[in-house]
């Protein structure tokens, strides 16, 4: 199937130099391809500004690669079974000179679009492995993981050892063709289903993400759990691990040698 995108710019409305019309011309027919259908677009000045906005942040944003603005935070996983503390998921943070702490969601799609995610990835391997030998000081059979964008060279990181877990599983890339395609030792049912339980006590789903795991010879973490009945339905399903705001939100690392559950190596 052929399908066509046309960007327009009008002399001498949009511009008088060549050099600028040209340049939005390119904003037009960028607008233009991002839409799914076949479309014409105007050039207009909305367009241009919100080019420059996205054109700052990228700059922003590999300034802060360079100076070491990306830091890690951690969230504890959990045995369903014992509450026993098994590993951590280090989670991005911008630590951003003027607006403080950046949540993940406004810059990872930048980095990913901009082609600059494989050095943030490393930057949190860095530090994550590093903070990992720190905790296997005192807790020997930790593990930490660290989330990597889809386009990551999957076979060669396995065959470092490095073990996989398939994440947010039932939405989005986690689809059931992924999961045989990558062969994950784990896999992380979304929050979004851990939601949906508690709403309607509907437990089919649940139950049958955690069989398929099991039956696939791997691991079932659950993601984004909140209360104790969630918690309770998991142990009854025989799900594996648990991370959430139940027992803990992700946390700078100083602050979880303070915690109870990091001293006793256990959640009550
Ligand atoms: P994710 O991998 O699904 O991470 C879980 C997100 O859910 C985290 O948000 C975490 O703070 C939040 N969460 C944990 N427990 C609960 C809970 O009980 N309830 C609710 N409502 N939320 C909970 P965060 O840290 O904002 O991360 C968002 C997403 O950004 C992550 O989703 C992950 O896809 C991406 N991300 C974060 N760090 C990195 C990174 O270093 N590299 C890449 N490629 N992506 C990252
Ligand atoms: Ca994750």
């Amino acid at each position: 199937v052929l399908s066509a995108d046309i960007g327009v710019v009008i002399a001498p409305k949009d511009s008088t130099r060549a050099d600028e019309l040209l340049q939005y011309l390119d904003t037009a027919l960028f607008t233009a391809r991002r839409s799914t259908e076949t479309c014409i677009r105007y050039f207009n000045a909305s367009m241009r500004k919100q080019e420059v906005l996205k054109f700052d942040l990228a700059q922003e944003i590999r300034r802060g690669l360079t100076d070491g603005q990306f830091v890690a935070v951690y969230q504890p996983i959990f045995s369903v079974a014992d509450g026993r503390l098994t590993g951590f998921e280090a989670l991005a943070r911008w630590q951003h000179p003027a607006r403080g702490l950046v949540p993940p969601l406004e810059f990872i799609p930048v980095l990913e679009e901009q082609g600059f995610i494989t050095q943030l990835t490393k930057s949190m391997l860095g530090l994550a492995l590093e903070q990992l030998a720190n905790w296997l000081t005192v807790h020997p059979d930790l593990f930490v993981s660290v989330n990597l964008s889809p386009e990551r060279p999957i076979n060669e990181l396995k065959a470092l050892g490095v073990k996989l877990a398939l994440d947010d599983f039932g939405t989005g890339y986690s689809s059931l063709s992924y999961l045989s395609k990558i062969k994950a030792s784990a896999l992380k049912v979304d929050r979004s289903f851990i939601n949906s339980w508690s709403e309607s006590s509907e437990d089919e789903l649940l139950t049958t993400m955690v069989q398929l795991g099991h039956g696939t010879g791997m691991k079932v973490v659950a993601e984004g759990v909140e209360t104790i009945e969630q918690l309770n339905y998991l142990k009854e399903i025989g799900c594996d691990n648990f991370q959430g705001y139940l027992s803990s939100k992700p946390l700078f690392s100083n602050d979880i040698s303070e915690t109870e559950w990091f001293k006793t190596g256990r959640v009550v």
